[in-house]
This record gives structure tokens, C-alpha cells and sequence, in this order.
């Protein structure tokens, strides 16, 4: 699909800053910024340059200077669209590039939508859907290993295993259709044994491709954290200290279901999502206020489970009862209060792995290294891997893997009743078509219209 249009916007991010640019892009982005572009060298033309060179000079408005700037001019294919792109890169003021953008606007530019270079980018070819997904999740990286995981993919890490798979599916395909249009020149004997080991060997990728999802978003978004214990236990003590830490990095976010407040937590390269779902910086008695049911479900999807007891204090059945319930979680007990005298009765909570009771006081911020530590050794002992592992860390990603998945099985099964051959060919197809969601093969414009909504202005 060629699009004509010439777009443009800001694509650096809102704020007064050192520089800022007018991105343009489309058939007449040249055209366009040549009417507002006074070289200092005089009869200079935008349209008679090379591309990938840059130009100083002025954006002009009649006889009006705009501002004093550098133009860039990318000549297609040879650009991030794949298109004519013209660059102008001003001084930062928003009111600056406000002005430069509404020249250019009226000078016959269309104002660009969220992420319509990237989707331009896609439809021209220059990237699949995957990568231009990758784009994004670029620029949102919090930490080392979401960006390295995002790099990847953007190089096509994704893309390319997920081509190898279907390249050996549309064989095969192919291979029954023609057998069945030729049977006197292609035989299908001893074919199921052929089919089965092809079926073997890309159920497995796909799975250890699926296996990699949970770890993937551990890494990209944060291990989610829940802090629970009783009241006055010191949770709140407990997440100010880690949120005070010095090197800590805090953002705010709303999450998905109302009253929830999640917080990211991101401190030498571990990264916490807390959910705050028990409001525990509420000073109310949470604990029982929500319940054991609610503490369950919370319990139920988090990661990991910090339980804080208050070790000035008796263990009591309430405690006990929240014990036996996280048990089976990725949990840590904090033993707080540590500095003062300890009268919890550590009989009680003896029968759990001692690796994961940390004697604590948030007070002091005394055992902040221990749980550091064991943190990083229950989620990210040998996971961090910057070589070649490829990461799923979208969701769609994931759905169309699941589904594809599921597909292969049912040709598997369909050989193992010993179907007739036509009808491996749906279940393949249908596999194969799942796989091109992902690289944007055979999508329908709507979701590419939905998954580029969610980008930025200017990319
Ligand atoms: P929450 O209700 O579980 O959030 O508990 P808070 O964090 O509000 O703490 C309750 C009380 O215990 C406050 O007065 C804190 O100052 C105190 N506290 C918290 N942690 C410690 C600690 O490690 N040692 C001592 N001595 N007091 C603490």
C-alpha cells in the first residue's frame, strides 16, 4: 500500500529542551520544507541535495525568522519510513517547534497521528509488525534487560524464529497439496513419519518460546510484589525504605483495576512492581479488613509474597493462617523489628526454609541486603542472558503462539488417528496464519490501527 500523504510532527518529547524536531515525512516532505528553508548559502534548494546531508540555515516564515536550525534531509527508500523524511532540528522551546510544526502544516503537511512513521515504517516494509512493536518498547524500557529484550526483537529476533517455523509449515502445506492434485508423481508413503518429526520439532520451539513469556515480563516489567502482613507490622516502614533508597528510581502508575496504585521499584538492576492492592500504606488493619479470601486472590497474582511480621510481638493464628496460605507462593518473611527485642515465638514458623526468613528492621533498613540478594537468587539467577535467547514479553505474541500451538496438536493428533492427509492442511494453515499475526503478515488493518494508537507522537 503506498500512502502519499506528507505527515508531520514533533518527535521530540513535550518540554523546553537543548533541541527539539520537526520530523516531515511523504511524497512532498522536501517540497513542503524547501518553501520555509532559507539556506545561508544563497539559491541553495532543499530539492537539489543529496541524500543524508545536512543544511544550516533558517525556517522562514514570509519575512519572518522562525528560528535558526539544521535540516536533515533523508531521500526513500533510505529513511525510517521508507520515505521522502525531512528533519528540522530547531532550538528546544515548545513554543519554537509549536510554531515551526504549524508552518509546515500550513504549508500543506497533514498533523501526524500517534506512531504513524512506525506504521509507516511497517506498511512501506521497512519493519514487521514485531519489530515496529519493538519500537516502542524501546523507548519504554525501564531497565537493562527490557531494552536489550526490545533490542533483539527489533533487530528481528522474534521475526526470524518465528519465519523458521512457518517456513517449514508452508512446506509442508504445499508439499500435501501438490501430492494430492499429482498422486502418480508425488507419493505420500511413509509421509506421517516425515509430518510427525516436522510437528515434533516445531511444537517444541513454540513451547520453549511460550516457556520464555513469564520470565520475559518478570524482566520487562518488574517482578510483581506484594507486601502483606498485620498492622503496624512495618510494611509501610518497609516499602518507604525502598522507595527511599537513594538509587532507587520511582514512578507512579495507575494500574489496571481501580483502587490499585502500583509502584516500580527499580534498584541495581532488580525491578519491582509493588501492587498496593492491600493499601498498605493505608494505616488500617488491612490484613483482616480484607480478609483471608481477598489475601488469597491477591496472593494468587503476584510473583512474590513479602510477609512482614512484627518479631516485637507473638505470632499469632492470623499470621499462621496467612503463612499457610502463601506457602506455596515465591514468598519471604521478614522478621521485623529486629532491633528491638524479639519475643515472636520462632517455633511456629520453624518448619519453613530458612533461606527465606530474613531477620529485618526497616527502622535501621538493616537486612535490606539480605532481601536484596534473595530476591535476585529466587528471580534472576541465570536468567539475565544477553545472548541470543529470544524473549516473548507481548501478549499478542504470546496469543498467537498459544494458538498456533494448539493447531500443530491437532495435526498431530489427526496423524495419529491416521486422517486422510487433507486434513492436516486446515490445522496447518491455520498455525501458519496464527505465526503471521505476529510479524504483521495477513493482519487486518484494524488491529494495525490499534496497535499503533498506542504509540507516541512523532514515532
Ligand atoms: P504497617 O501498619 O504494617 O504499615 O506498619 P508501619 O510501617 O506503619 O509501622 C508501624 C510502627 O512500627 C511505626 O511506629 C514504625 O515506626 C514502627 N516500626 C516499623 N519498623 C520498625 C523496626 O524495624 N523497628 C522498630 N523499632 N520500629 C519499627
Amino acid at each position: 500500500m503506498k500512502v502519499t500523504d506528507t505527515i508531520a510532527a514533533i518527535s521530540t518529547s513535550a518540554g523546553n529542551s537543548g533541541i527539539g524536531i520537526v520530523r516531515v515525512s511523504g511524497d512532498e516532505a522536501v517540497e513542503i520544507v524547501d518553501k520555509i528553508f532559507q539556506s545561508n548559502k544563497k539559491g541553495k534548494k532543499l530539492r537539489n541535495v543529496k541524500s543524508h546531508t545536512v543544511h544550516y540555515g533558517y525556517i522562514v516564515d514570509g519575512q519572518t525568522i522562525l528560528d535558526q536550525v539544521l535540516v536533515i534531509v533523508m531521500k526513500n527508500p533510505h529513511s525510517y519510513t521508507g520515505e521522502d523524511t525531512v528533519e528540522i532540528d530547531c532550538h528546544g522551546g515548545m513554543l519554537i517547534l509549536q510554531k515551526v510544526l504549524e508552518l509546515v502544516i500550513k504549508n500543506g503537511a497533514k498533523a501526524a497521528a500517534p506512531g504513524e512513521f512506525t506504521k509507516r515504517a511497517f506498511l512501506n516494509g521497512r519493519l514487521d509488525l514485531s519489530q515496529a512493536e519493538a519500537v516502542m518498547d524501546v523507548i519504554n524500557s525501564s531497565n537493562d534487560f527490557a531494552l536489550s529484550s526490545s533490542m533483539s526483537q527489533l533487530k528481528g529476533g522474534v521475526s526470524e524464529k518465528i519465519k523458521e517455523i512457518r517456513s517449514d509449515i508452508i512446506y509442508h502445506i504445499a508439499f500435501i497439496e501438490s501430492a494430492l492434485d499429482d498422486p502418480e508423481h508425488i507419493s505420500l508413503d511413509g509421509y506421517d513419519k516425515e509430518i510427525s518429526h516436522m510437528l515434533e520439532k516445531n511444537t517444541t520451539k513454540i513451547k520453549r518460546l511460550l516457556d520464555t513469556f513469564d520470565n520475559g515480563r518478570i524482566m520487562k516489567e518488574g517482578i510483581h510484589t506484594v507486601i502483606l502482613g498485620k498492622p503496624n507490622a512495618g510494611k509501610s516502614s518497609l516499602l518507604n525504605l525502598m522507595l527511599g533508597e537513594e538509587r532507587a528510581i520511582v514512578t507512579d502508575i495507575e494500574g489496571t483495576t481501580r483502587d490499585t496504585l502500583e509502584e516500580n521499584i527499580n534498584f541495581n538492576g532488580l525491578s519491582l512492581k509493588i501492587i498496593d492492592t492491600a493499601g498498605i500504606r493505608n494505616t488500617e488493619d488491612k490484613v483482616e479488613q480484607i480478609g483471608v479470601n481477598k489475601a488469597k486472590e491477591i496472593a494468587n497474582q503476584a510473583d512474590l509474597i513479602i510477609y512482614v511480621v512484627d518479631g516485637s510481638r507473638k505470632i499469632d493464628e492470623n499470621d499462621l493462617e496467612i503463612l499457610q496460605l502463601i506457602k506455596d507462593k515465591q514468598f519471604i518473611v521478614l522478621l521485623n523489628k529486629s532491633d528491638m527485642d524479639m519475643v515472636a515465638d520462632f517455633d511456629d514458623i520453624k518448619d519453613l526454609p530458612k533461606e527465606d526468613v530474613i531477620e529485618f528492621s526497616a527502622k535501621q533498613g538493616m537486612g535490606m541486603d539480605k532481601l536484596e540478594e534473595r530476591i535476585r537468587d529466587m528471580f534472576y539467577s541465570g536468567r539475565v542472558t544477553y545472548n541470543d535467547q529470544i524473549y516473548i514479553t507481548n501478549a499478542r505474541h504470546k496469543e498467537a503462539l498459544e494458538n498456533s500451538y494448539q493447531s500443530l496438536l491437532k495435526v498431530k493428533e489427526s496423524v495419529e488417528a491416521m486422517m486422510p492427509e487433507d486434513f492436516y492442511s486446515i490445522d496447518l494453515m491455520d498455525a501458519y496464519e496464527q505465526l503471521g499475526l505476529i510479524i504483521g503478515e495477513s493482519v487486518e488493518d484494524d488491529l494495525v490501527e490499534e496497535i499503533f494508537s498506542k504509540f507516541c507522537m512523532g514515532k
